[in-house]
């Protein structure tokens, strides 16, 4: 029998796992710099997300539907808003 899977991505994405930080619920890509909101979510890529505020005039979270005025681009997954509005921003 010939292994036709190997190297294949794992295709199962039905369940969207929100634990799940490493991957991107919109494209499925690891994350390397997620976008974040006021909401904390970190489930989006920064692509995505940049795609759906930008060209999609979108600004509301993928998950929870919050509107968000402003997010952050982060690449350091235990960021909270509440650290960044702290720490960050002046
Ligand atoms: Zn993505
Ligand atoms: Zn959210």
């Amino acid at each position: 029998m010939v292994e036709e899977k190997r190297g294949r991505a794992e295709s199962n994405v039905s369940d969207i796992d929100l634990t799940d930080l490493e991957h991107c619920i919109l494209c499925f890509n690891e994350i390397q710099f997620y976008a974040m909101g006021t909401c904390d979510h970190k489930n989006v890529c920064h692509k995505c997300s940049l795609r759906i505020r930008l060209v999609m005039n979108d600004k509301h979270c993928s998950i929870c539907k919050t509107e968000l005025d402003e997010i952050v681009v982060a690449s350091k997954k235990d960021l909270t808003w509440d650290e960044f509005e702290r720490k960050i921003r002046k």
